[in-house]
Order: structure tokens, then sequence, then C-alpha cells
């Protein structure tokens, strides 16, 4: 529920609505715009009687809201979230390019890989360290290590670093990571979402697998609950009853993500084609539909990779793709930093 408003309502009195709605076990989200002051209410509103508050003299409308996501909802929030890391800026009217290996696997590969993708135009570094395998027996990662390397790399090419996360008990060795990648398989681990919301990291929050909008951005509030605003939405491919493809991307979720929500949106083209030659038009669609950055996976040697070699670009395709990408990123009005 949001309450709107008058124009000029006196100070004192708005402290004293809110007070009165705490009063009913609620917490309120104050925010005020160019053109209206907003109330939001969050919690159970069901025993909230809106003439009551319509009757209230510094109040001029109140709606009912029917999305269980508020600080995620752009009705709360109408200017878009941009996200700052590195000196770089995440969000509406930027683009930004996330390349590199799906795991980190070894100082050569890398460096090598960081430093091709660096030279095509790459604005951050990706590289799994810690991977969510659907096996124990396949690799796990380098781990500790492979930060590590991911460290060094950002020393090497000045490409800040993202990666994923897997626990909370993690944060503290994450310190110094740009970017926290939440994986699309723990999308729903809330343990973890709230323990980010307490931090100011910047996260990148995969789609689950088989999640619905709303929930993707139930997920996300919970780090925007937590008081963490820099949460950046990640549209992976999910699941669905067709096999000719890894993931399918849902292209749709960019522009209704725009309208619903005000956090950037990134899209993986890599883990939702499965293959490499699909990459380049999925990365178009998502351009064109509105997205604010790829994530894309490259590797040295696509065929000896440890893990997602099959959908992974070899740099010469990833340059080629950074053409288009640039061309079509400058068409919609997009800055690429
Ligand atoms: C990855 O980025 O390598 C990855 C494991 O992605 P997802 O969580 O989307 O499957
Ligand atoms: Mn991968």
């Amino acid at each position: 529920m949001i309450i709107i408003l008058k124009q000029e309502a006196p100070e004192q009195k708005v402290r004293a609505l809110i007070e009165e709605v705490q009063g009913l076990g609620m917490s309120v989200n104050y925010s005020a715009g160019a053109e209206a002051t907003i109330l939001g209410l969050i919690g159970d509103t069901s025993r909230v009687d809106e003439d009551k508050l319509r009757a209230n003299e510094v109040v001029a409308d109140v709606r009912r809201i029917t999305e269980p996501y508020k600080k995620a909802n752009r009705r709360f929030h109408p200017l878009d979230t941009h996200v700052a890391v590195a000196g770089r800026t995440i969000g509406e009217g930027f683009f930004h390019v996330m390349a590199g290996p799906c795991s980190v696997e070894s100082e050569a590969q890398l460096c090598t890989v960081a430093e091709s993708v660096k030279k095509s135009g790459a604005t951050f570094l990706r590289g799994g360290a810690f991977k969510p395998r659907t096996s124990p027996y396949s690799f796990q990662g380098l781990e500790e290590s492979g930060l590590d390397l991911l460290r060094e790399a950002r020393r090497l090419t000045g490409l800040p670093i993202v990666t994923e996360i897997m626990g909370e008990e993690q944060i503290p060795e994450f310190e110094d990571v740009d970017i926290l990648q939440v994986g699309a398989r723990n999308m729903q681990n809330f343990r973890l979402l709230k323990a980010l919301g307490r931090t100011k990291k910047p996260v990148l929050l995969k789609r689950g697998l088989s999640a619905t909008i709303e929930e993707w951005l139930m997920s996300a509030e919970y780090i925007l609950a937590g008081g963490n605003e820099n949460v950046i939405l990640c549209e992976r491919g999910i699941r669905t009853f067709e096999t000719m493809i890894r993931n399918n991307l849902d292209i749709s979720a960019i522009p209704l993500l725009k309208r619903q929500s005000h956090l950037p949106v990134i899209v993986d083209p890599s883990h939702a084609a499965g293959t490499a030659w699909m990459v380049e038009p999925l990365a178009r669609a998502a351009i064109a539909a509105g997205a604010d950055g790829l994530i894309v996976e490259v590797h040295n040697n696509p065929k000896a990779a440890l893990c997602d070699g099959a959908q992974s670009l070899n740099p010469e395709q990833f340059d080629a793709l950074m053409g288009e990408v640039r061309r079509r990123a400058a068409f919609e009005g997009k800055q690429m930093q």
C-alpha cells in the first residue's frame, strides 16, 4: 500500500502519520520525489483502514498495490538505480560487458583471457573460483587460489572482477571482489541474501532456473530490505519443455523488469544458449530489448575448458561480438564505459 502525500504537507503532521502507521506494526519507506512524496507501507496492510487514512489532512491518495516487492518496485522508486562499481556506473543509459571464462583454471588461462577481453572492450572480468556443479565429481573450481588469480588479472588489466559467492561465510574473503555474483542455484538461498543485504557490496543476482519474475524480485527484495541498494539483476534463461537449447532466454523479462523495477538488468546469453554460435543473436536481442549489459563466457581454448566449453566464445569470436555490441549499444543511446 502506498500513501501519496499532499504537496507541502507540514512535516510534523507527516511524522505523526508515519508514527500512526508504524504503531500498526508496519515499517514505512519514505520517498521524496520531484512531483510527489510517497510513503510505502511495508508489512501486513490488511489491518489498515484506507478510509481513515484518506481522511487524514496530509493525505492526497491511498493505493493498494498488489506486488509483494516494495523496495524493488518502481512505484516506490521511480528513478532508475545506478550501481557505482570501481569508477563505473551500471544502470539505465550505460552499457557494460562482463566477460571471461566460466571457471578460473590457471594463471595462464585467466591472464590470457583477461588481456584479450580487455583489448576487445570488455568492462568487467568474470570468472568462477567456486563453482556450483550439478555433479560432485565435476571440477569444483580453484576456490581460494582462483580468487587470488582473479585479483592478479585485475592488477594486470585494470578490469574490475565479478565472481560467484556460494555461502554467507565467504563474505569476508570476497571483501575486495568488485561484484558478488549470486548464481541461479542460490537465488533463493535466503540466508546468503540476508547476509548480502547487511553489506554494501554490488550483487549480480541471477535468475533461478525455474524462478518466476516475482520470485526473483522477492529475492532482490531480501537484499534491498537489509539496506543494500546495489542490486543488479541477471537474466540467464529459464528451464522449459524445450530440449534443443540449454535454457530459454526470457527476452520479455527485460522490458517487464524495466517497467516493474528500477534495478539494472544484465543478460547472460551464454548460459541461455548453451552453444557458442547462438550467443551473438541472443546478445543482439537483449540489447534491443533494453538490457543494461551482458555477461559472456570467453575461453582461450573452449574445447579444453573445464566447464561450459560448448558455450564459450574464443577471443576472436568475442572480438567480433564486441564490434556488434558497440554499434547496437550506441544505436540504443547507451554509453559504454
Ligand atoms: C556461471 O555464471 O558460470 C553460472 C554458473 O551461472 P548460472 O548460475 O546462471 O548457472
Ligand atoms: Mn558457466
